[in-house]
């Protein structure tokens, strides 16, 4: 398919228009897996970006005060829109970040289900009467908490669009989206059909640059934004934050992760197989949920290791928009560096390559499913995300070493373990330090449940009905003189 099927969005979205940068300057989206120009987008900076606050500044008062049920119908009918555009939304995601076109069709069904379940969600901000003294009410009223601003990553460029998009506009909140600069197209297209939906201009505005930075300070100095949700790497994640100091900035974050899987000695091991293969190799090992670590009991590690590589060895490589293919390139060369990098360390400490462990043939980004074995814990896959479609297998010979493992890093997203003895799966879920615990699954995330992490990992839930609280100010009202 060529740009013109793929209908693209040459423009960023701003106050209801579709406009170009200040400057007229545009920069080249590609396609990860050949190369292909895709598209110019504008290269936006600090102006354009205080003038989309300023929109989303004007156009909240109409959208925050009209009802809820209003907001709800025109937010389900882009959930419908989206469902009905879904395959060719779904193509813009392969082409601009290369996963396979059955997880692109997935993603989008699960960017539309945040539209659908915060439209839904919207309408039940309760807010409470607490019982006081008997000549005074205590109400507790729930607001939108105004102008909103999101920095979005490449790697579900749709779905974290619209986990942001659904929650600030569901609770009655405005806001100003910079997806990221490698994938612009997804959120543009969401935004495109947001407006058909009869969204009012302003209430969502993307911005588009090259060079993130300018667009970050605007976000987090402008006194007009009351929240900034990202979703990225720790390390920007924590320059944000530093900035949004300055304006007691609310914040959420969604930041890296590096997930342990724990299999048990008592797991049924193909089911355990099944999963390791899903969380590791869905979208080339390129979500900050993937299984980075997996932590397998002495007893069963060989035979575990043996299905696996079999499994992993199998997936068929290439573009995402082939036939059958499991695994697409990574996003860009820099990622396959930093995953040979961890291969290459991983194996002068001692770890044996099981299956794949280099480039694939294919070429440019794509690299081969890997499975390493006897994999040291201080082998730097063991404590960086890798980001990759590589499974690192580390032994274990007790529980309480499992969990000592899978705790030793600072990060504290996703978790899994694999286990069919009831005391030990309450036990463990309890002791892991993660947001999430998948306990015989590993594909967990869904818009009704609470998705996000604990110390450096994030801060704040998306998804679910706790979602919404991060959009919301509590507002106590004294009542008195009864
Ligand atoms: P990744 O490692 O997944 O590429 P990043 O944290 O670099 O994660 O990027 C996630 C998002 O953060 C992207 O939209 C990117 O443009 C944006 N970003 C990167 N650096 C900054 C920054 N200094 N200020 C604001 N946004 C940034």
């Amino acid at each position: 398919m060529n740009s013109v099927s793929l209908g693209l969005r040459e423009q960023a979205f701003i106050g209801g228009l579709w406009v170009g940068a200040d400057t007229g300057v545009t920069f080249t989206v590609n396609n990860p897996a050949t190369g292909a120009v895709l598209g110019q987008v504008p290269n936006m900076g600090a102006a354009e970006t205080r003038r989309a606050i300023e929109s989303c500044a004007r156009a909240l008062p109409s959208w925050r005060d009209r009802a809820a049920k209003e907001r709800a119908h025109i937010m389900r009918r882009w959930f419908e829109l989206i469902m009905a555009d879904q395959e060719r939304l779904a193509r813009i995601i392969t082409a601009e970040m290369g996963k396979p076109l059955a997880e692109a069709r997935g993603e989008i069904a699960y960017a539309a289900s945040f539209i659908e379940w915060f439209a839904e969600e919207g309408r039940r901000i309760y807010g409470d009467v607490i019982p006081g003294p008997t000549d005074r009410r205590l109400l507790v009223f729930k607001q939108p908490i105004g102008v909103t601003a999101a920095i979005t990553p490449w790697n579900f460029p749709s779905a974290m669009f619209a986990r942001k998009v659904g929650a600030a506009l569901g609770a009655g909140c405005t806001m100003v989206v910079k997806p990221a600069e490698l994938t612009p197209f997804s959120a543009l297209a969401l935004a495109e059909l947001a407006e058909r939906a009869g969204v009012p201009s302003g209430v969502i505005n993307v911005v588009t640059a090259k060079d993130p930075a300018p667009v970050g300070l605007e976000f987090t100095q402008n006194p007009l934004v009351r929240k900034l949700t990202f979703t990225g790497s720790t390390e920007v994640g924590r320059i944000l934050l530093r900035q949004a100091a300055e304006n007691i900035q609310k914040c959420s974050m969604e930041l890296g992760g590096n997930a342990p899987l724990i299999i048990f000695e008592d797991a049924d091991l193909d089911r355990a197989v099944e999963g390791a293969v899903a969380t590791k190799y869905r979208n080339s090992g390129q979500t900050c949920v993937s299984a980075n670590r997996l932590l397998v009991h002495a007893s069963i590690i060989d035979a575990f290791a043996e299905k696996l590589a079999a499994a992993a060895g199998g997936l068929k490589v290439g573009e995402g928009t082939e036939e059958g293919v499991a695994i697409g390139p990574l996003i860009e060369e820099a990622a396959v560096e930093k995953v040979e990098r961890h291969v290459a360390d991983a194996v002068a400490r001692g770890a044996k390559v099981l299956t794949g462990g280099a480039r694939h043939a294919l070429g440019g980004s794509f690299f081969q499913p890997t499975v390493l074995a006897n994999v040291p814990a201080d082998a730097l896959i063991f404590n960086e995300e890798t980001f990759g479609p590589v499974a690192p297998l580390i032994s274990f010979e007790s529980e309480a070493e499992a969990v000592r493992l899978a705790n030793a890093t600072p990060y504290g997203l996703a978790a899994y373990f694999y286990s069919r003895d009831v005391a030990r799966v309450i036990r463990v879920a309890e002791r892991l330090e993660f947001g999430m615990v998948g306990v015989n699954e590993t594909l967990i995330s869904t818009e009704v449940a609470p998705f996000g992490g604990v110390k450096h990992s994030g801060l704040g839930r998306e998804g679910s009905r706790y979602g919404v609280d991060d959009y919301i100010e509590i507002k106590y009202v004294c009542l008195g003189g009864l």
